[in-house]
């Protein structure tokens, strides 16, 4: 690992005048110059000791005053601070009530160890696990090369939709029940207002850039997630399927969130995490949960219907059975 200067920040303000750039923009441009944000740590330093980032400054903003709180409005949305940590969120008792597939997504990620350090912030900007993005010895499409070596490579763990250029997927599960949620990143530059931008917004596609896997700039931070509030008739579910129970990243991962009138699905929300490179939400399964009585036969037909569009590749055809088991089974763990 490279040797580096640490910058404490004191405030939202200090930390975005001392950072220069995103570690994305570091890994595919390599200036050796970067000064960069830290919070947690935990795939920061990954991709340090990895080679694969070499920043000259880290900005610690992980002391910034405020930025780690859980609080609900008066009209009971909530804002989880960019440095609240996933075993704060796990912990917290209206979260557990209100968004279960949340509470379930973060008590599912990673390990106990590392959802002390890992917080919300850097889990939605963490970068993804490809093990040939990964290796130092692959410039792959994410790092600025040509080529996606997964493609015809080990792709065991890799996209089966959206998979036309980088197959990776994105790393970060506990997006997969935020998504369904509709909750809204929370970012600023420190000059103008904060923004709120949906969680499909904020992930980029790398169609549109296989170097960034999010719309953050290097003067932008984030300052927390938005989420809106949610009636005693919306009820949720997530499952994680991992290689292993703990310490692994998501093979297939699902949150249903739907809106309950009796047994009917009024409105659905079925997002699919580890099938594509970006967290996914699921139309053609959302539109055939709604407006329909919910049973084992329409849970079958939704699940059937989120892969519809799945195109494996050599090694990952299993994911569509997975998928489709878990994608019944929360839905049915719902009614
Ligand atoms: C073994 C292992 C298993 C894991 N399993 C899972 C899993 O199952 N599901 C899952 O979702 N995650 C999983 N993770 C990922 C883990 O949750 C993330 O590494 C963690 O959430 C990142 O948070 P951090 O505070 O440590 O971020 P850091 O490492 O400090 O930062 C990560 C990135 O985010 C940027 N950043 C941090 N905070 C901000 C901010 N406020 N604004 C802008 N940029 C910011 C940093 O510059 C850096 O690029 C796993 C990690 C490990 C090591």
């Amino acid at each position: 690992m490279n040797r580096f200067k640490w910058y404490e920040a004191k405030s939202v303000e200090d930390a975005l005048e001392q950072v220069n750039s995103t570690v994305s923009n570091e890994v595919a441009s390599r200036t050796g110059n970067a000064a960069v944000f830290k919070a947690g740590g935990t795939d920061l330093l990954d991709l340090m000791k990895e080679g694969l980032v070499e920043p000259k400054t880290i900005v610690h903003i992980g002391n910034i005053p405020g930025m780690r709180e859980i609080t609900a409005d008066l009209d009971e949305s909530v804002r989880i601070g960019a440095n609240v940590t996933l075993a704060e969120i796990e912990e917290h008792a209206y979260i557990r009530d209100r968004y279960l597939a949340l509470h379930q997504a973060v008590a599912s990620a990673a390990t106990p160890q590392l959802r002390n350090m890992a917080t919300i912030g850097g889990n939605l900007a963490q970068r993804t696990r490809c093990w040939y993005f990964r290796s130092i010895d692959h410039k792959c499409l994410r790092k600025g090369g040509d080529t996606c070596f997964a493609r015809r490579g080990e792709n065991e763990n890799h996209a089966i939709m959206n998979n036309g250029t980088c197959v990776s997927v994105h790393a970060s599960s506990v997006s997969t029940a935020l998504m369904a949620f509709d909750a809204e990143v929370i970012i600023t530059d420190g000059k103008g207002e904060e923004k709120r931008v949906p969680m499909e917004e904020f992930f980029v596609s790398p169609g549109e850039d296989a170097t960034t896997e999010n719309i953050l700039r290097a003067n932008e931070i984030i300052t927390g997630v938005y989420l809106p509030p949610v009636k005693d008739s919306r009820k949720s579910y997530y499952i994680k399927q991992g290689p292993r129970k703990s310490y692994d990243w998501s093979i297939a991962d699902v949150a249903v969130v739907m809106e309950m009138q009796g047994s009917k699905c009024t409105e659905a929300r079925v997002v699919l995490g580890a099938a594509a490179p970006t967290p996914l939400r699921s139309r053609p399964a959302e539109r055939t949960l709604t407006g329909k009585q919910v049973s084992a036969s329409v849970a079958v037909e939704a699940a059937t219907a989120a892969m519809e569009r799945a195109r494996p590749l050599s090694q990952n055809a299993y994911k569509i059975p997975l998928f489709e088991a878990i994608i019944r089974e929360a839905i049915m763990e719902i009614v």
